[in-house]
């Protein structure tokens, strides 16, 4: 009996339109079964323009599969062109929203600040944030990986109180190996991932540390989830590259078995 049930979670990027999307939905939902969603909580993450093409296929279909969006507005509505409210996704059935994607942090400029009130609001409208933490190669050369995304989780989880913070997610993806084909080592993941769960517990408590899911993500595919999962405090897995393809992300949905 694992701790906490696994969640592989698909992050399409800027990939697929909305009938690219449920071409994909559907063939997830063809090839997966009950037991595969017994096993892990299985959850796709296209662009906004996709949600809704989806909810309806989900919602008609009754399929299992959950979805939710790249990124959320750290506001909740007004004068912000361009930004998308988390009321607006959790309208459209998105039950979560990646909050600080580092290919966000990078392009966008979202430091710890902006990502701690994306938590925020995704908490107010009911949406479970997957926080993205993780260093650059810099950072990992010079052995200050550790600290470094402690003080990425500390920032983002100012000021979020414990009720709250028992319902998050967390995605440790090492930034050098985001896309790159270069997978951290399954102890590389754990080695951060444990330093993370310890975190959550000074922050809140044992409870709150050992009811959140701490994901890994970075080049993972079919082919090494099954050494990641295996890590006692890594829960599932944040997928890029690997969840637009069909057959693959049904093996990671599956855990590689
Ligand atoms: C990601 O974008 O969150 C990610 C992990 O990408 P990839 O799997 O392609 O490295």
């Amino acid at each position: 009996e694992p701790k906490r049930k696994p969640l592989i979670a698909g992050n399409w990027k800027l990939n697929n339109n909305h009938l690219e999307a449920i071409a994909l939905v559907q063939k997830l939902a063809f090839t997966l079964n009950d037991a595969d969603f017994d096993t892990a909580e299985i959850v796709v993450l296209p662009p906004f323009t996709n949600l809704r093409s989806v909810q309806t296929l989900v919602d008609g279909d009754k399929l299992k599969i959950g979805y939710g969006a790249q990124d959320i507005s750290a506001q909740e509505k007004g004068a912000y062109t361009g930004e998308i409210s988390g009321s607006m996704l959790a309208k459209l059935g998105c039950t979560y929203a990646l909050a600080g994607h580092s290919e966000r942090r990078e392009y966008h400029q979202e430091d710890d600040a902006v990502v701690n009130g994306k938590v925020k609001a995704a908490f107010a409208a009911d949406i479970t944030p997957i926080l993205c933490l993780g260093e650059g190669l810099d950072v990992r050369k010079a052995g200050e990986h550790v600290p470094h995304t402690l003080a990425q989780l500390d920032g983002a989880l100012k000021d979020v109180p414990a009720e709250q913070a028992a319902r998050l997610v967390v995605a440790y993806e090492p930034v050098w190996a985001i896309g790159t084909g270069e997978v951290a080592t399954p102890q590389d993941a754990q080695e951060v991932c444990r330093a993370l769960r310890g975190r959550l517990g000074e922050l809140y408590s044992d409870e709150v540390a050992g009811a959140t899911r701490i994901l890994y993500g970075g080049s993972v595919k079919g082919d090494n989830i099954a050494g990641i999962m295996d890590q006692d405090d890594v829960d599932g897995a944040l997928v890029g590259g690997a969840s637009l393809k069909p057959e693959e992300f049904v093996k990671l949905a599956r855990l590689g078995r």
